[in-house]
């Protein structure tokens, strides 16, 4: 019975965003509050969610194999809630570093476009650090060495160059915390997936 109540939970937010993994122990518990609902994918392809009575009550009129409880009060484990309050996830910044820079542009060359290693990639200020160009998410790119050479101190249209895609100050992350190698239960499918093609551009978690 502990080892199911340590299983994991998908949690999303009110925008029905992946956002966090917690155990059946905390969801519940989220669920008996009132701060979350359970989500049941149906066979369908809807969801429905239900309240901690709700769920309860389906658990007694569906029985399933899935379920943690005493002889007299059983409920089943859920495996994706629904936030129902302001989601207490804290909106996280993106830090301005090397790393999340080669993430937003996923170790492309934004001259050439072509994708490298991350040690072929230099950091190139668009307009040149001599020249006032700031070191900041909107004038730093990745840039491959070849790229990085023919431009050299000059600005793209100098050097008769073209971003890839203008540079700009990655959005924190909705999807924050997921640790990838959890076993991932059927039905979080759907909302990893959605939680992957809706997250902006060069703003995903690896
Ligand atoms: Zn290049």
């Amino acid at each position: 019975m502990s080892s199911l109540l340590n299983q994991h939970v998908l949690v999303l937010n009110r925008l029905w965003q992946a956002v966090n993994v917690c155990t059946v122990r905390r969801a519940l518990t989220l669920v008996f509050q009132g701060h979350a609902q359970v989500v049941l994918d149906r066979s369908d392809g809807s969801f429905q969610t239900f309240s901690f009575s709700e769920w309860r009550h389906l658990s007694v009129q569906e029985p399933h194999p899935e379920c943690v409880g005493s002889i007299s009060f059983k409920i089943r484990l859920p495996r994706v809630i629904l936030l129902m309050v302001y989601d207490h996830l804290p909106k996280k910044e993106v830090k301005f570093t090397r790393h999340n820079i080669f993430e937003r542009d996923k170790n492309t060359c934004q001259y050439c476009g072509g994708s490298f290693d991350r040690k072929d990639l230099n950091l190139d200020h668009v307009m040149p650090r001599d020249r006032g160009g700031p070191t900041t998410w909107e004038n730093i790119v990745c840039s491959c060495i070849e790229c990085n050479t023919r431009k050299a101190n000059h600005t793209p249209q100098e050097a008769g160059m073209h971003l890839v895609r203008k540079p700009k100050r990655p959005k924190w992350r909705p999807f924050v915390q997921i640790n990838f190698t959890l076993h991932q239960h059927d039905s979080w499918k759907h909302f990893i997936d959605l939680a992957y093609w809706n997250v902006e551009l060069g703003d995903e978690v690896r």
